[in-house]
């Protein structure tokens, strides 16, 4: 049974997205960031192992990116603001806390548009990561080791309001928040190496007062199967009477399911206090306004200008995954309506996905230039095109008396043929008439 039928409940869903910015040094030492496959523990220093009496000094370029993220997310910047300490004991976190942002993120509010809905984005904060935990067996003993290379990297995270409404919607709405963060070149956001980590809050419905929080989906297609089989775990307790309980769960990628990891800690549980260490953040409202001058287009400002153009959706999709390639194919289509060609910007789209086109290396006007040299090359003359079936006929009997007997699929071989011998330039149209009229 599904409840959503019989009842007013539906789908509910926020996300929490924590992407590691690629800035030079991490959040507050001077260690490089650049952590991945990096020799255990050579990245570190007093202040990201947390050694008593060692001093935060805030990254500027990880803050400014964060306000550039918000700006692009339409948040509203807070001109104060400020760093808090959120407090549990894990191993990989060698302070005891982490310096995270609580009541005064950098960015509050603000929307993502996917398709015709907006989701609300509750705020756009900067936190440090933590070190990462390897298990391990060495002579024979189960070990945990820790790596603090990752320890302090900057970590901004992006929280929803609970407005999603399916799990297409949310992995449509993951990857927007992805191409973002690219078309800023702030993050590789690359999930196989966790730089941009996903977790998906899920209920049928804040009344409910409940909501269960899924972890380890890293990626995109996770995400969706996650909350589609959490809606459904959900869906068939309620459907029984049972209401689910609020919940931290993992996703198991072997299983395909959802599994419990640990009741959930309420926010006080943290015991956030302001870090003392490193004094409130101003903003005056002229640095806002510089920073913002340096936005750079936008995946939706591509995606209008593509939409003009009347490029079908699912090759917009394709264009918009890579700045360079939305860039450059703009520039191409312009091109060759400036050049006056009556090449549709279909055609020319096709060309270059078709192609893998390199669109940092790649000239603009080519793709359309080489496209009309092969519409030159097309033989479309009929006297032409009736030698060449001729040929085709001559060298394959079995495929005439087949399509003569009635498999009109014959015509396919025949067809192939005269594409072979023409070298793909016969005019398939009026080729595939030729046969016919031919046969008859
Ligand atoms: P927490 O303090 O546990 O992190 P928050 O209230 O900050 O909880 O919400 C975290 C995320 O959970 C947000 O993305 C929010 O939109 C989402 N969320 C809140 N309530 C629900 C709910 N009932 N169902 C689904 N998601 C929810
Ligand atoms: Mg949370
Ligand atoms: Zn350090």
């Amino acid at each position: 049974m599904d409840i959503s039928k019989k009842t007013k409940l539906k789908p509910t869903i926020g996300l929490e997205i924590h992407i590691e910015l690629r800035t030079k040094s991490k959040m507050f030492c001077a260690c490089s960031a650049d952590h991945f496959g990096k020799k255990a523990n050579s990245l570190t220093c007093p202040v990201c192992l947390g050694l008593p009496g060692a001093l935060p000094v805030p990254n500027k370029k990880a803050i400014e990116w964060t306000i550039l993220f918000g700006k692009a997310l339409n948040s509203r910047i807070n001109h104060y603001s400020k760093f808090d300490r959120k407090h549990y004991f894990y191993p990989d976190l060698p302070k005891g806390y982490q310096i995270s942002q609580y009541d005064i993120p950098f960015c509050e509010g603000g929307y993502v548009k996917v398709g015709d809905k907006n989701i609300n984005i509750t705020r756009v904060h900067l936190e440090e990561d933590t070190g990462k935990l390897q298990h391990k067996k060495i002579k024979d003993k189960e070990v945990s080791l820790v790596d603090f290379n990752r320890s302090g990297v900057p970590l901004m995270e992006i929280v929803t309001e609970p407005d999603i409404e399916s799990a297409d919607q949310a992995k449509q709405f993951a990857k927007k928040i992805r191409r973002i963060a690219r078309y800023l070149d702030i993050s590789d956001c690359d999930m196989e190496k966790g730089s941009m980590r996903l977790e998906a809050n899920v209920s049928w419905g804040i009344d409910l007062g409940y909501k269960v929080e899924v972890k380890n989906l890293n990626s995109f297609n996770y995400l969706k199967k996650a909350i589609e089989y959490e809606l459904e775990r959900q869906n068939k307790l309620i459907a029984k009477g049972e209401m689910p309980i609020q919940e931290t769960r993992g996703w198991d990628e072997n299983k395909n399911i959802t599994v419990s990891q640990r009741v959930k800690e309420t926010s006080a549980d943290y015991r956030y206090f302001p870090e003392p260490d490193i004094p409130p953040i101003h903003f005056t409202k002229t640095y806002i306004e510089e920073l913002s001058a340096k936005m750079p287009n936008l995946p939706d400002d591509y995606e209008n200008i593509l939409i003009e153009f009347n490029v079908p959706e699912q090759f917009i999709d394709i264009i918009l995954e890579d700045i360079h390639l939305a860039e450059y194919t703009i520039k191409e289509i312009k091109y060759s309506k400036k050049q006056n060609e009556k090449l549709s910007p279909q055609v020319i789209v096709e060309e270059i996905i078709n192609k893998k086109l390199q669109p940092q290396k790649a000239i603009v006007g080519k793709v359309t230039k080489d496209i009309l040299s092969k519409k030159q090359s097309i033989i479309k003359n009929e006297g032409e095109l009736e030698d060449l079936v001729e040929k085709a006929i001559q060298q394959n009997k079995k495929a005439v008396s087949d399509y003569k007997s009635g498999k009109i699929q014959a015509i396919s071989a025949l067809m192939g043929t005269v594409m072979a011998i023409s070298k793909g330039k016969a005019d398939p149209k009026k080729t595939i008439q030729l046969l016919k009229d031919r046969l008859k």
